[in-house]
């Protein structure tokens, strides 16, 4: 019996060692470890031997059993590393291994948790997709709206977050006394005594000045980027927001010019059968202000709940420069004229996609962000 075990024990062995795919392991198996193979019989018969033999013969057949199995999951990881590198070579790139399912913690924290086997990849699976970022809403926005100007002749320009008190301020109509100071509650940054006075920018009009300092007519800027306003938070309030400011200046710029570029933006930005309305509105560094509104989208006109049941949506604060802003940066204002205009970049897409609440765009929650 002990002879006829080693018998056995070498041929499969043997047999083992020349096998080179999974489907002739998978037949060796059935062959010398399934339920009618020779191993099997004796294993089954070792109880009605007589009890000498029982023993030594049981723990012999045992210990091939246990060198059978061994030897087939060993090799069983041959085959499979080499199918894998074989598909390496072949597609002359290394496969990434990944590890579904387990988060950094598991991987680098207690040694306990049990991994799966991740060293042989099932090379016949996809490949698993890697999620992609997107664009911020606001970013969005800030690009369509810039490109949309752009195509109409405008340069794209940026300017500081923090800001003199002279550009926010003092060159746009708005000196220390004057009640438009109570339009803009702002942060302050502590400065020396001896230093002039800054703060974050409550809007993005100093760039009209900065712009018009360190050029000549004709100018024709888009100034998208963050304003602070140190007010309470709401639905409709944020104390960082987006606003892009646009400027004109020029021989000859008219009223209409004005109402003519705003129009088109309208349009290109809410779709060619929007009507606008202009109507007067008071901004310190223009003269004449107007505000610009569109007609609502969601009732056409006839008043529901995003229009306040006007029919009509503000949109934007526009107006001609201000003579004394020209002659501020020394352009004379017999010379040129230009327009101004400026509008806050979230109340677009919140109308657009009907969304409530300002503060949904930088609370940084992944169920809003990953909507646009
Ligand atoms: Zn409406």
């Amino acid at each position: 019996m002990l002879k006829k075990l080693a018998g056995i024990k070498s041929a499969a062995i043997d047999e083992l060692s020349s096998l080179s795919d999974l489907g002739e392991l998978e037949a060796w198996r059935v062959r010398y470890l399934g339920k009618k193979s020779e191993l099997t019989q004796i294993l089954r018969g070792v109880a009605s031997l007589p009890i000498d033999q029982r023993k030594v013969i049981g723990a012999s057949a045992n210990k091939v059993k246990v060198l059978f199995e061994h030897s087939y999951q060993e090799h069983k990881k041959s085959l499979k590393e080499r199918a894998y590198q074989e598909m390496e070579a072949a597609t002359g790139s290394k496969q990434i291994i990944s590890t579904p399912g387990i988060s950094s913690a598991e991987k680098f924290g207690s040694p306990d948790v049990s991994l799966p086997d991740v060293s042989l990849p099932d090379v016949s699976l996809p490949g698993r997709p890697i999620p992609l970022g997107r664009l911020h809403p606001t970013t969005q926005m800030v690009r369509e709206i810039c490109n949309i100007f752009i195509a109409l002749g405008f340069q794209v320009v940026e300017g500081p977050e923090v800001e003199w008190d002279y550009y926010n301020f003092e060159a746009l109509n708005i000196p220390p006394d004057h009640p438009a100071h109570d339009m803009f509650a702002t942060f302050w940054i502590d400065t020396e005594p001896d230093q002039r006075p800054m703060l974050l920018r409550t809007h993005t009009s100093p760039m009209q000045i900065r712009v018009m300092e360190q050029t000549r007519p004709p100018v024709r800027v888009v100034v998208p980027g963050k304003v602070y306003r140190y007010e309470a938070t709401d639905a409709t309030h944020e104390s960082m927001f987006y606003q892009i400011e646009g400027l004109a200046v020029d021989e000859n710029i008219t009223f209409s010019d004005l109402k003519g570029t705003l129009y088109e933006f309208a349009k290109r930005l809410f779709g060619e059968e929007r009507r606008v309305r202009f109507r007067c509105d008071y901004f310190p560094f223009v003269e004449p202000g107007v505000e610009m509104a569109i007609d609502c989208m969601a009732c056409g006109g006839s008043g529901c709940r995003l229009c306040s049941d006007t029919g009509w949506i503000e949109i934007l604060g526009a107006g001609m420069v201000h003579p004394d802003v020209l002659r501020r940066v020394h352009y004379d204002p017999e010379v040129y004229t230009g327009f101004a205009f400026g509008l806050g970049v979230e109340r677009i897409p919140m109308l657009r996609y009907g969304i409530d609440d300002i503060r949904l765009f930088y609370s940084n929650d992944l169920r809003f962000l990953s909507q646009f």
